[in-house]
């Protein structure tokens, strides 16, 4: 089965992992502080702390800017549940807001979901293109609240010539296999702000304050951290970030791949019946992670189980978070955010990855031209 989406590991990143195994330090070492410093390079954050998930980072972002119970956390519903179930971590309640044309989460309905008790909103990069940051960063400042951006999708893209990471108060990475880059497991968590940085550091640290001039106890002992709020351990190990820098050296390489798959599926599904391509806005230069198709006339679960009987392993991105059952026991009802179910009734994500070959394209296209003529 062709996959919808899959790493590229090359020699070079076997080297890199093999090289931290036969050193000193599997964690908490140098290669996590290297690619840490490589990841504020190329986003241009003042901040970056590596993690163990996409997942973790997100728990992390909302976490350090202090969100908790009483606090509302504005999101799309078309994402990957992490988004919101990250805010529900925090005792935090997340309110949805719908999507615009783009997929991204729609800066009018967020606007219109704004409560003084708003301390989040939290947008999405959806398939890699870039959220409408200025306006959320709007919207946020003159509320008191912060913005984070799901940029699971998205490291590398950039808005207005700004690259992602650089234009949040905070941005959250995921390095799952599937996603642009990898290190297997992992994510990361970047900043602009220097103290919500060291928020971030400290929560994904177990809570350790280790900088004598913050301790409560300064002459305990040589050896003595202490901790002042709770944290998890959410490290990414040395062996994953040796992974990762090896990976970033080589994202815009997978950027101009991954562009060049995706412009392809634009121009040649623009001439098939019943299927409809992706909306961009102006000022986006993404990184493309998914190629989401529309698949017109009720049609997306019969092309979906046509495509995988023909060995094309399309996907589906995204169920609406709120019907989840764990969304919908806390009473969410659905038809809440219309626009984002009837993006996902017709949704279906066609295989793009680096290593895709034009080949395989070819096929995925004509098989896909062939069961929506069937
Ligand atoms: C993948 C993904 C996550 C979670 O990342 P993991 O590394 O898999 O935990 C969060 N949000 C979005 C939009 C994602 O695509």
């Amino acid at each position: 089965m062709l996959p919808y989406g899959r790493q590229s590991i090359n020699e070079a990143d076997v080297e890199a992992v093999s090289e931290v195994l036969r050193g000193e330090w599997l964690t908490t070492g140098p290669y996590v502080a290297r690619f840490e410093e490589e990841l504020e390079k190329f986003t241009g954050a003042a901040r970056v702390v590596s993690c163990t998930s996409g997942t973790a980072a997100l728990h992390i972002a909302y976490a350090a800017a202090g969100t908790g119970p009483g606090d509302e956390v504005i999101t799309t519903p078309m994402t990957f549940v992490a988004t919101a179930s990250g805010a529900l971590a925090t005792g935090a309640k997340v309110v949805f807001a719908d999507i615009d044309e783009t997929a991204n989460i729609d800066p009018a309905a967020v606007e219109a979901a704004v409560t003084p008790a708003t301390k989040i909103i939290a947008g999405v990069d959806y398939a890699g293109q870039p959220v409408e940051i200025d306006r959320l960063n709007e919207i946020a400042h003159a509320n008191g609240a912060l913005t984070v951006e799901d940029a699971a999708h998205s490291i590398g893209s950039l808005v207005d010539g700004r690259p992602i990471g650089s234009v949040a108060d905070l941005t959250t990475f995921s390095f799952f296999p599937t996603k642009n880059m990898t290190t297997a497991e992992g994510g990361a968590v970047a900043t602009l702000d220097e103290d919500l940085g060291r928020r971030a550091h400290e929560f994904h640290f177990i809570g350790l304050v280790r900088d004598r001039e913050r301790m409560r106890y300064p002459d305990e002992g040589p050896w003595h951290q202490e901790v002042h709020e709770w944290g998890l351990n959410y490290r990414l190990s040395d062996v994953h970030a040796a992974l990762g820098i090896s990976q970033l050296a080589r994202l815009e390489q997978f950027k101009k791949r991954r562009r060049e798959i995706f412009d392809r599926y634009q121009r040649e599904l623009a001439g098939i019946d019943g299927v409809e391509v992706h909306r961009i806005r102006d000022g986006v230069d993404p990184i493309w992670h998914l190629y989401p198709a529309r698949i017109l006339g009720g049609r997306r679960r019969e092309v979906f189980e046509k495509m995988r009987e023909r060995g094309i392993g399309v996907q589906v991105n995204y169920l609406p978070v709120y019907w989840h059952p764990l969304f919908e026991d806390l009473g969410y009802k659905r038809g809440m955010c219309p626009n984002a179910e009837r993006f996902y009734s017709e949704q279906l994500s066609l295989p793009l990855f680096a290593d895709l070959t034009d080949d395989d394209q070819t096929r995925v296209i004509e098989t896909l031209a062939e069961v929506l003529a069937s």
